[in-house]
């Protein structure tokens, strides 16, 4: 079993050089996060850097997947952080004295921890009344969140709380972890707070990619080109006309969780999520482009998604209450349904002045990446790879640019109603 410690440290040196030894330590060939468990420990704590009106929350993780971050709003805000494949390490749980939480400082009421299931482990960063999100990002095996906060006094402690009580500096600011590999750091919106000025997000999704080809023509034409090109395309145009904010769940050919997907929309506070694939059949005689969006019976699968995946989630079992949380995602999801619904509705006769539409153009089904609670969201089949028409169209820069221009033409009559 790979040792992988989680750390808590006093400085930036402090921090690179605990992490290039443990680095050293643990490259351990061949490992996949899947097939080990992390162990999670704490065995130096420099929790939160806190500023006036905010607080950074920072852990040090050397685990190669980024957890899942999640903000809910509400009576109780809290931060929910899952790391998958871990478990915690004996410090951890000694470092926390017998307890199974660290206290908080600034917006940060209390810090708690918790194994999920099997594979899993949870840290709720209970936050105080009126505090809010402002973003995370995990790069270099550091997760911050930063939170703000209504902040009473302005004497700012130069010193962090750190989970043992005693006091350890503070990074100066603006002093900050450099990031590798590029990993973006999402925007910081929550959801479903609009205001006019702000450009409305689009997060297009290229479906596929990386180990996950999708589907693959009689002409070798190969789906996740395809939807990645078309959604390269989709941005230019969007950007051009310099209306929206512009996100990509994948630019390359990498592959990402379909749930990965849903949170980069999340994140990115998406006004509107678009899915881009092209479908397959064994015959080969169907074409033209479809549109899907969450069918109602894919409605009670959200359910047990956003339980499994905890959009809506706690802690402690005690204090989670199921039916307000059901209750939530249902009148978030009506909402966006009807959203993504006439969206759809917009969009298809967009499309038909741009390719041919499959009978029934608009379907309803349970795709995974539709699922997000609170974005509205479409998935684009533009064509049949099985088709050796829509095949050949498919792989025409000429054709995609066409069809991509009924998607603009369609987004802005949504976002104009
Ligand atoms: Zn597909």
């Amino acid at each position: 079993m790979t040792l992988i410690l989680l750390t808590l440290r006093l400085s930036l040196l402090v921090r690179l050089s605990a992490l290039a030894m443990v680095l050293v330590g643990l490259m351990a060939p061949g490992s996949t996060a899947y097939a080990r468990m992390s162990k999670i420990s704490i065995y130096e704590d420099s929790l939160y850097i806190s500023e006036t009106g905010r607080t950074h929350l920072r852990l040090q993780v050397n685990v190669k997947s980024a957890p899942n971050v999640f903000f809910m709003a509400g009576d109780k805000p809290r931060i929910v952080i899952d790391f998958k494949g871990a478990e915690l390490g004996k410090a951890l749980v000694k470092q926390a004295d017998g307890k199974t939480y660290f206290a908080g400082s600034g917006g940060i009421t209390k810090l708690r921890f918790a194994r999920r299931g099997e594979r899993d482990i949870r840290f709720v960063a209970d936050m105080a009344q009126g505090a809010k999100y402002l973003s995370h990002s995990y790069a270099n095996e550091i997760l911050e969140v930063v939170i703000s906060y209504q902040d009473g006094s302005k004497d700012v402690s130069p010193y962090t709380v750190r989970a043992g009580g005693l006091p350890t500096p503070r990074l100066k600011p603006g002093l900050r972890v450099q990031t590798r590999g590029g990993i973006p750091v999402p925007r910081l919106k929550t959801s479903r707070r609009k205001h006019f000025v702000k450009k409305p997000i689009i997060v297009i999704d290229p479906g596929h990619g990386g180990r996950d080809p999708g589907a693959v023509g009689a002409a070798r034409v190969i789906e996740e080109h395809v939807t990645l090109k078309a959604a390269i395309e989709l941005r230019k145009q969007l950007l051009a006309g310099g209306k929206y904010k512009v996100v990509l769940t994948r630019t390359r050919d990498i592959y990402v969780d379909h749930d990965k997907r849903v949170l980069i929309a999340r994140k990115a506070g998406a006004d509107l999520f678009i899915s881009l694939h092209a479908d397959s059949l064994k015959s080969s005689t169907a074409r033209g482009a479809s549109v899907y969006t969450l069918s109602s019976r894919a409605e009670a699968r959200t359910h047990k998604i956003v339980k499994g995946q905890n959009w809506v989630l706690d802690v402690d079992l005690a204090s989670t209450s199921a039916p307000v949380g059901n209750i939530l995602v249902d009148l978030a999801q009506r909402k966006t349904l009807t959203r993504s619904e006439r969206f759809s509705d917009i969009l298809i006769p967009e499309l038909k002045k741009s390719s041919k539409l499959l009978n029934n153009t608009h379907r309803r089904a349970g795709f995974y990446v539709l699922l997000a609670p609170d974005v509205p969201a479409v998935l684009l089949e533009m064509g049949f790879l099985s088709n050796p028409q829509d095949e050949k169209l498919l792989n025409t820069a000429a054709h995609r640019k066409k069809l991509m221009k009924s998607v603009v033409r369609a987004i802005d009559k949504y976002f104009a109603q």
